[in-house]
């Protein structure tokens, strides 16, 4: 009897007891963390936002997973959602690259990686754009420019801050020079977002590399990045290779990034939310409404609509009560 004979028999023989447990485990019932080896229940871990219980190693999430833990329900309005990748130079690799496309989108029902949107933080309106690892490792095509340069810019008419969730392997190099472009472009967005005092923070994920961190994950006013996640442009081996020395263990990570000040704080995705809407509160204008001048003083929350509106606020700040953040104050100078 061949080893395989052997152990096809006795799972037949232990077949009642063994069935349940291994349909509970292809259900997806129990996530095995790849850090630490744990087995935890899937509930938990989802009403953890998918941070291990015992190592709290961040597990990839899908960008639906991340609209849901970012956005406050029934408030997310998707934008461009049909817009729909071609295959312009008629690309190919190993296959096509049209039927690598309708491949992966049969495969994840995405239409490109990434999904952008406006909705409320903890109440306070954004312009939202979240990268999907799944959709060909979260490449930068022209989809993927196109779809986060209309955000920002619909942000910057309707004066939103943008938060851009990051995770991705660079640029698609199936579309070429056409992707290389969306650096450009979405950086250009990004500066006529900046020029009208508007706030954009993005949060590097595991992976953020390529063209991703050449232009638009280090563009941002704070920017934040996931525990242990891997940020870079050119990959570990090819830099050791160019400089001819043994890199840091650590390096490329959040926290040899924060170290050398490319980052501004490592959040844990469980605090994610409270993080970027207490920024988000702290960069609004000081403008009271009559209610709250002098009863808190603190952030009326009512905007203002122009460059000169911003101005009469700087002028107003020197009224806060003492103790309060005179977080206008840079703009002074
Ligand atoms: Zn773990």
């Amino acid at each position: 009897m061949s080893l395989f004979d052997w152990f096809a028999n006795r799972r037949k023989s232990n077949s009642q007891v063994t069935e349940p447990q291994e349909r509970e485990i292809a259900d997806g019932l129990w996530t095995k963390c790849p850090s630490c080896g744990v087995l935890t229940y899937t509930k938990d871990l989802q009403s953890n936002q998918m941070v291990c219980l015992d190592c709290g190693h961040h597990l990839r999430i899908y960008a639906d997973e991340r609209v849901q833990q970012l956005i406050d329900p029934g408030s997310w309005l998707p934008l461009d959602e049909n817009l729909a990748p071609t295959d312009p130079l008629g690309f190919r690799d190993r296959k096509a690259y049209h039927d690598r496309i309708r491949e992966t989108q049969d495969k994840t029902g995405l239409i490109d990686a990434v999904q952008t949107g406006l909705g409320k933080l903890d109440g306070l309106p954004i312009g939202l754009g979240v990268m999907d690892f799944r959709f060909m490792g979260g490449s930068m095509g022209s989809v993927v420019g196109e779809k986060l340069t209309r955000m920002i810019e619909r942000s910057t008419r309707e004066r939103l801050p943008v938060v851009i969730v990051c995770a991705s392997g660079g640029a698609r190099m199936q579309e070429g020079m056409l992707s290389l472009m969306q650096m450009a472009k979405i950086s250009a967005a990004l500066e006529r977002h900046r020029a009208t005092h508007l706030l954009y923070m993005p949060v590097l994920t595991h992976p953020t590399t390529g063209g991703v961190t050449a232009s638009f994950a280090m563009l941002g006013d704070v920017i934040l990045a996931e525990p242990k996640a891997t940020i870079g442009f050119a990959g570990r081996r090819v830099v050791e290779q160019t400089l001819r020395e043994k890199l840091p263990d650590d390096f490329q990570t959040s926290e040899y990034l924060l170290n050398h000040g490319f980052v501004d704080a490592i959040v844990p995705r469980t605090q994610l939310k409270k993080t970027l809407a207490q920024l988000i509160r702290l960069h609004q204008p000081y403008a009271p409404t009559p209610l709250t001048t002098h009863a808190h003083g603190v952030y009326g929350g009512s905007t203002t609509s122009s460059v000169n509106g911003f101005t009469h606020v700087l002028e107003q700040t020197e009224h806060l009560p003492d103790g309060l953040p005179l977080r206008l104050s840079a703009e002074e100078s």
